[in-house]
């Protein structure tokens, strides 16, 4: 059997680094000093709690995550938070803001209209959600719980360059597609959740940094697995946590720190985004489905001439070794996922591709 890893360039879950799966693969029967598994071990063990103290403290170290901040590894998915985020935070009485920029907004905004009182303070549905609101646009309710917005969107390629102005009420955010791919002022936020299988580690655990002073507003009656203050209290050990995804992701964090951190990723992320941007934007034989002044850096989106051409595209670029490059079944095209792990070799490699692609079928 083949060995030979393809470019990944899937949406999630998605590429890791290789220095991160040796390693995984190399203490998977047993960890250093342990002798053990990390699927075996308690999680009450001393091995198992220096894991996630380490993984905490380098999510801290990484996010420059402020004091007065709890970080948090939770399971459900980023989809748990679009329910736990308003039973936590949502009271009785008040309003939360959420801005649409696309299917994932839409679904934080589903689960939230179950709990209390939804305002949708700006979206871009009329233009098929290709660009985020200007801050312009944006109709905040004076006094609201809390804003909520998806820092990228994953299906619709894009991103937003700045965190909007929402005054005294926190902001909470999904960042799952885009979290630690760029420096990030954490101090700006109530809230920022994250599903690990983008950018962080395997699925199965999801990030949540949530300022201190918000965990009073989860109420004592809460079931308990869906409050904030349980997870908080017990330092995300109220229950069995995801083990091997915080391990994983712990690795993942000492691999970004061994980058350089958040700057020099930013950094790296830029320029293939721009590589790629460059190659559709050459001719007009490809065309970005987002508008230019919102272009995700982490999902980049365009279309072909024709559908047919689109599906030839799909198949032959799959036959050269690039996986995952069909877009999300709800808007068709292509989608290139390039997070923080996906090297860029497979970004030149793809601009060659599309070159050839072109030169063949344009
Ligand atoms: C992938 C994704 C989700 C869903 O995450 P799950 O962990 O599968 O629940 C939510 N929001 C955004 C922005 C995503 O990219």
């Amino acid at each position: 059997m083949s060995t030979q890893r393809l470019f990944n360039f899937s949406a999630g879950p998605a590429v890791l680094p290789p220095s991160v799966l040796e390693q995984a693969q190399r203490e998977l029967l047993a960890l250093p000093g342990v002798g053990m598994s990390i699927l075996e071990i308690s999680h009450r063990s001393k091995a198992f709690e220096a894991i996630l103290a380490k993984t905490e403290a380098d999510v801290r170290t990484l996010g420059g995550v402020p004091d007065g901040y709890k970080v948090l590894f939770l399971q459900g998915g980023a989809s748990l938070q679009f329910s736990m985020v308003p039973m936590n935070l949502l009271a009785a009485g008040t309003t939360a803001d959420y801005i649409v920029t696309g299917a994932w907004s839409q679904k934080a905004v589903k689960e939230a209209q179950r709990v209390g009182t939804v305002h949708v303070a700006g979206s871009t549905e009329a233009e098929a959600f290709v660009r985020v609101p200007r801050q312009d646009e944006l109709s905040l309710t004076a006094g609201a719980s809390y804003v909520h917005f998806t820092t990228n969107n994953t299906i619709f390629g894009t991103q937003w360059t700045v965190e909007p102005e929402v005054g005294e009420a926190p902001l909470v955010a999904d960042t799952s597609s885009d979290m630690f791919s760029r420096p990030i002022d954490v101090s700006k936020y109530g809230l920022i959740y994250a599903g690990a299988q983008k950018n962080l580690g395997p699925s199965g655990v999801t990030l949540v940094i949530i300022r201190e002073d918000l965990l009073a507003r989860s109420q004592k009656s809460m079931h308990s697995m869906l409050s904030y203050a349980t997870h908080a209290g017990n330092q995300s050990m109220y229950n069995t946590p995801p083990c091997f995804g915080i391990y994983l992701m712990g690795l993942v964090m000492q691999w970004a720190l061994a980058q350089g951190g958040l700057t020099a990723i930013g950094a790296v992320n830029d320029r293939k985004a721009a590589t790629l941007y460059a190659e559709i934007d050459r001719t007009g034989f490809y065309r970005g489905t987002a508008q230019k002044d919102s272009r995700s850096k982490m999902n980049i989106t365009f279309r072909l001439p024709s559908e047919e051409l689109e599906a030839k595209f799909a198949k032959e670029s799959t036959a050269a070794g690039f996986d995952g490059l069909k877009g999300h079944r709800s808007v068709g095209g292509m989608r290139a996922s390039v997070y923080n792990a996906f090297p860029e070799e497979g970004v030149e490699a793809l601009v060659q591709f599309m070159k050839e692609f072109e030169r063949q079928n344009g």
